[in-house]
């Protein structure tokens, strides 16, 4: 078993490192000490507490399966459906606390990292690519590090290609390379929790052609190395009296500027093999997406409860009044209908041929995060449709303690006589902080961008589907059968890592191994 750090060990654990890091036109001093990142601080924390406490950490713990070490769940490498899904449920449960932990966003990493480590071997017939990534998996878990993802490139000129652009630094890219390892430049957009993690792992956010292979690399950088910069946001809404849930959890995003920062090569994983980049972003983005379901499922959960609190403060019970039902009804099946996506993708999930880990299958991965991302909107809505105007026409926190207004609003704004004023308030503010804020945009816009934009998730689906098999299926059922050209581009994709070469499985094989009955004695 590693020493796992616990919240107050992980902020102090930061003291160590000195980043260079601007917030709102300052420097910031200490990272650890600074008020608009204590929100971030705080929901990171909870993915070391968690792991710490007994009920928790058959959850939040799992065995690394290369070291035989018990680690936090969100530095492992699954071996599993029954990781992946025990990863869903963990963020799922850290989001329920916290509405995004970002930790989860380590572990997808680390996985497509190792998958694509294990493949550059398997094509140059060496171990050279594992050996180095295994030597780093270890490192972090047994230091118990947080590490950010730094893979969306500031990106120029969308409709152009990195080698396209009129700024290099719009892409991360090798600028040198040294007999000691290399030096990069460029710059990641979008980087949750900069500021607060150990380290960031440099990845390339698309496919590489040959003419790119400077910017298809892959690496990691202490955040204090020498030459970086983050640019960051205050997480959350620190400090403001009316944000009930995200003055005490919230995330920063930070612009991580790279100006010749040297890497070592035991922490490139690789730099310039462009054909191996677009299976690094897709793979990252498939296990990242199967994390997303997770947070914002717990993140459905406050809303479930809060709404339905809101109705019950309103003096309506959701179960006799029939259009709240309904809308509660509603919210429901969007959390746990995108929440299924994640269960499927997870029991689905298949080994990758390369390192064995565990992958979520990628079209309910995708199908799910395409879900959450376009139905976040009817989340807000609900929740605003249950809870009515006062949601954002409260008056402040501040009013409260008005000697001139307080008694009066408590006695006017009262609704149902069995619940006091002041939990309808904290209700109604609680709502506000996660849908009409800039807290809720935020929720609103990670759901929609983070872990890619809709199209993306769609040109996914649709590469992973097996249209081929559908439409052989209705040919040999209309008896039609008769096109046999192989080039016919509907029929190409036929259940792609299923019935394969590969041997995954075949027709008519049982998906998963019916468990054992339990004797009546042991059903207590
Ligand atoms: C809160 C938050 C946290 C995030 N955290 C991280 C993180 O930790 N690490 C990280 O690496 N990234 C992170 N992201 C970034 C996220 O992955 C990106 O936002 C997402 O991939 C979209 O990229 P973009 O924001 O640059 O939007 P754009 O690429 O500008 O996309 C805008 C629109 O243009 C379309 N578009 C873009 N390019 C093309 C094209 N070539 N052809 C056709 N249409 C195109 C898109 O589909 C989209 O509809 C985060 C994002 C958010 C909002």
């Amino acid at each position: 078993m590693v020493a796992l750090m616990s919240s107050g060990e992980y902020r102090d654990s930061l003291r160590q490192y000195h980043p260079v890091v601007y917030l709102d036109g300052r420097l910031v001093e200490s990272v650890a000490d600074e008020a608009a990142f204590k929100p971030g601080l705080n929901a990171v924390g909870v993915t070391y507490d968690f792991a710490l406490r007994p009920e928790l950490s058959p959850l939040m713990t799992a065995v690394q399966h290369s070291s035989g070490k018990t680690v936090n769940r969100f530095l492992h490498i699954n071996a599993s459906a029954g990781d992946l899904l025990n990863k869903l449920e963990a963020v799922r449960r850290v989001c329920q606390e916290t509405g995004c932990a970002m930790r989860y966003l380590t572990q997808d990493a680390l996985n497509a990292i190792y998958q694509v480590a294990a493949r550059i071997d398997d094509a140059r017939g060496s171990t050279e690519h594992r050996a180095k990534f295994l030597s780093y998996l270890h490192d972090v878990q047994n230091r118990d590090l947080t590490l950010g993802v730094a893979m969306t490139d500031a990106k120029g000129d969308r409709s152009k290609r990195p080698h396209e652009q009129g700024n290099r630094d719009s892409y991360v890219h090798v600028a040198e390379r040294k007999a000691a390892g290399i030096v990069i430049s460029g710059t990641k957009a979008i980087v949750t929790g900069a500021p607060y993690v150990h380290e960031l792992l440099v990845m390339p956010c698309r496919n590489m052609g040959r003419e790119d292979a400077d910017f298809a690399l892959c690496c990691a950088v202490p955040i204090d190395a020498p030459g970086l910069t983050i640019v960051a946001r205050p997480a959350g809404r620190p400090g403001e009296k009316s944000a009930l849930f995200s003055n005490k959890f919230g995330q920063s995003t930070g612009v991580a500027i790279f100006d010749k920062v040297f890497v070592p090569w035991d922490r490139v994983f690789f730099a310039g093999d462009w054909e191996h980049s677009g299976f690094l972003t897709y793979h990252y983005a498939t296990h990242h997406r199967h994390s997303c379901i997770g947070a914002r499922a717990g993140f459905g959960d406050l809303l479930i409860g809060a709404g339905a609190l809101m109705c019950e403060a309103n003096g309506f019970n959701p179960e006799t009044e029939t259009h709240l039902r309904e809308q509660m009804v509603e919210l429901i099946k969007i959390t746990e209908g995108f929440f299924a996506c994640g269960v499927a993708a997870s029991v689905y999930g298949a080994a990758d041929p390369h390192s064995g880990s565990f992958m979520p299958d990628p079209v309910f991965s995708n199908i799910g995060k395409l879900l959450l991302a376009t139905q976040i909107y009817d989340m807000h809505r609900i929740a605003h449709y249950v809870s009515g105007g006062l949601v954002v026409a409260l008056p402040g926190p501040d009013e409260d303690h008005n000697p001139a207004t307080a008694a009066r609003l408590s006695e006017v704004l009262r609704a149902n006589p069995d619940i006091p004023y002041d939990k309808r308030i904290q209700t109604s503010r609680f709502l506000e902080d996660l849908t009409a804020s800039y807290q809720g945009g935020w929720y609103s816009v990670i759901s929609l961008h983070g872990g890619g934009s809709p199209a993306a998730m769609k040109q996914e689906i649709y590469r992973n589907y097996p249209i081929g098999s559908k439409v052989q299926l209705v040919e040999k059922l209309l008896d039609q059968g008769i096109v046999h050209d192989p080039r016919r581009a509907i029929t190409r994709n036929q259940q792609p890592g299923k019935c394969c070469a590969r041997g995954c499985s075949a027709e008519g094989t049982a998906v998963m191994v019916p468990m054992e009955r339990h004797s009546p004695a042991e059903e207590v």
